[in-house]
């Protein structure tokens, strides 16, 4: 099971878990966790990765083989692709690439009545877990180019930081994964230009 239990405090919570957001959210956490701090090429461990999972909204611990954790860091390796993208139009090249490689059907699921309906482009409910994080990320992805019309977001200007960023809302564009990453920046140009 993919999604969240049965356990569902509120109505609100029940949709907004399952919201083109809320997914988007989730891929770009796991794509940092599965490639962000691996500059060697090997997997995180599996707990690392189900943590991530737990954080947004998997009841229960997912169990997560070593091999599952290394079909989705290729997965995730190849979303990076579209966090690449300098313009929305070659973020779109990108989706487009991978929606015709590995995404089948578009299809409805409840998960069993346990979710509210929502799409899905894996070929099962019980599929592989980086079949599913990949084609479920695209479409999300795909969904938040159509609405906003910009790249959904970019990889973190830090050289020594290899995270992804998502945009947000309509403001101007980001350039780093976080707070922590610009002031870094900001101390060591400062550095630079006083040495
Ligand atoms: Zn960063």
């Amino acid at each position: 099971m993919r999604y969240i239990g049965r356990v569902l405090p509120t109505p609100d919570d029940w949709s907004t878990r399952h919201s083109v957001q809320a997914t988007v959210q989730r891929t770009g956490a796991l794509i940092n966790v599965l490639t962000g701090d691996a500059p060697d090429g090997t997997a995180p461990a599996p707990a690392a990765v189900a943590e991530v999972l737990r954080a947004h909204g998997e009841t229960g611990p997912p169990a997560l083989s070593t091999e599952d954790v290394s079909e989705m860091r290729n997965a995730a390796l190849l979303l990076r692709e579209v966090f690449a993208a300098a313009h929305v139009d070659d973020a779109a090249a990108a989706l487009n690439r991978l929606l015709l490689e590995h995404a089948g059907p578009v299809r409805l699921t409840s998960h069993g009545g346990s979710t509210p309906w929502h799409p899905h482009l894996d070929r099962a409910d019980d599929g592989p877990w980086g079949e599913w994080f990949l084609t479920s990320s695209c479409l999300a992805l795909t969904v938040l180019v159509w609405d906003r019309q910009r790249r959904p977001g970019g990889l973190c200007a830090s050289p020594s930081c290899r995270n992804v960023f998502l945009a947000q809302g309509s403001g101007p564009e980001r350039r780093y994964c976080s707070r922590r990453c610009a002031t870094r920046e900001r101390v060591a140009a400062h550095r630079r230009y006083h040495r």
